[in-house]
């Protein structure tokens, strides 16, 4: 392990940070969770049915069931002898001559092997007694779903690793489960820290602005399918981050800072990992934006700190949050990385990995023109709002042509 002073002298490089990022958030065990509440969750365990579906044959349309053999010639009369509609099974047996008026969703009668659609039929009266005649020819099997068409008990229905969809609820409660094994879903604390921050919603005085890396960090979070716990804002103040982690009853997996996040007299998130009981891993990394990156434990909860200017904080948040989320839910994520032809010139990179604020845009080539932002500002969230993508340049990347092959991450649409 270096000593701290060697660590507060060098600039990580982007993948050692994340490499002990990773290895510094504990992953817990696979839980059980009830269906109702399991939407978004991803499945530790296959789900396999625990009945059969449909459990006996059913009819798929509103008509007669009927034997195929009675309705081989027609047409030809049969006496309609009961009837079956959903919720309502006829507990009787079809003998030669019958039928039974049934509905979709109704329970096919012993004895009957076929179902007559209503418009193929005439009857006398919609009564029990009443002849009918049939006008179309019976096939066996015809408009019947068998017991056991959708699923079996036992079978297997969603791989263990699959999100639960919509979809996936609608079967699982269907195939009679109440609840489904999923990896654990990661409790984060966002924090944002700053005198001058204010809440959304409030009107900013003279040289307050709104804070609002801790609403994209929660949006991002739930997104992540990880659940955030809004800790508020911390003034710039020793142990404000400490009291303000104290305050909530909520266990967290991770706490999440924006700000504050330098060495200057008014930025405490190094200081206050360097107390009892904490520990500082990092907080300088070769990265722009975000050089002023944290990572560390506060108490016995893991603690990432993101630099405060809201671009900063955003690309760290993809580029190093997502992965993170994945980690303490028992997954990996691995992000979109493309090749992509450079529309303009770019002068030699420094030693810090860059990512630059861009735009895909379609080109008659196979690879998707980048066009990065005129204005790079960490500040400006105007350019990272309308951004498709981060242009990827490693350290100390040559100076490059328009046309020339470069990487870039795609930034998902709705983060
Ligand atoms: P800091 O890292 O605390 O020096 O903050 C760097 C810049 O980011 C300053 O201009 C801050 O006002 C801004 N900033 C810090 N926290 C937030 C926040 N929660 N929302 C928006 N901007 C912020
Ligand atoms: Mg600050």
């Amino acid at each position: 392990m270096p000593t701290e002073s060697a660590v507060k002298s060098s600039l990580l490089p982007v993948d050692e940070a994340m490499k002990r990022i990773l290895e510094g958030l504990p992953q817990k065990p696979p839980e059980a969770v009830s269906v109702l509440d399991a939407h978004g969750r991803v499945l530790a365990e296959p789900l396999r049915s625990r009945m059969t579906l449909p459990s006996q044959a059913l009819s798929a349309m509103d008509g007669y069931a009927v034997r195929a053999i009675d309705c081989t010639k027609v047409p030809t009369n049969l006496v309609r002898v009961g009837e079956a509609a959903a919720g309502h099974p006829w507990t009787g047996k079809l003998d030669a001559g019958q039928a039974v008026r049934i509905f979709t969703g109704g329970v096919v009668p012993d004895g009957a092997d076929a179902i007559i659609l209503q418009e193929d039929v005439d009857a006398t009266a919609e009564a029990d007694g009443a002849d009918i005649t049939i006008r179309e020819a019976a096939q066996a099997g015809k408009y019947i779903r068998p017991a056991g068409l959708d699923a079996n008990k036992g079978d297997l229905l969603l791989d263990a690793g699959m999100t639960l969809s919509a979809r996936g609820i609608s079967l699982a409660l269907a195939t009679g489960n109440v609840s489904v094994i999923c990896k654990p879903r990661p409790t984060i604390g966002v924090l944002s820290t700053g005198d001058e921050l204010v809440r959304p919603g409030e009107t900013p005085g003279p040289g307050q602005i709104i804070s609002s890396n801790a609403f994209y960090l929660q949006a991002f979070i739930r997104a992540c399918g990880g659940k955030a716990v809004d800790l508020g804002i911390a003034r710039d103040k020793p142990g404000a981050l400490r009291d303000a982690v104290e305050a909530t009853n909520e266990p967290l997996d991770l706490i999440v800072t924006t700000g504050g996040a330098s060495v200057g007299v008014h930025d405490h998130v190094v200081d206050d990992l360097g107390q009892k009981g904490s520990h500082l891993n990092f907080w300088k990394i070769a990265m722009r934006p975000g050089k002023p990156l944290i990572f560390g434990v506060l108490g016995d909860v893991p603690l990432l700190g993101l630099p405060g200017n809201p671009v900063s904080s955003a690309v760290c948040t993809l580029v190093f949050l997502q992965p993170a989320i994945a980690h303490l839910a028992g997954t990996e994520f691995t992000p979109e990385i493309f090749s992509a032809r450079l529309g303009v010139a770019l002068s030699e990179n420094d030693q810090r990995q860059d990512y630059l604020r861009a735009r895909f845009e379609t080109s008659d080539d196979a690879l998707p023109l980048i066009i990065p932002a005129q204005k790079q500002d960490s500040s400006m969230i105007s350019v990272f709002a309308n951004s498709t993508c981060l242009l990827i340049r490693p350290p100390f990347d040559p100076a490059r042509q328009p046309g020339d092959i470069v990487t870039a991450m795609t930034i998902p649409p709705l983060l």
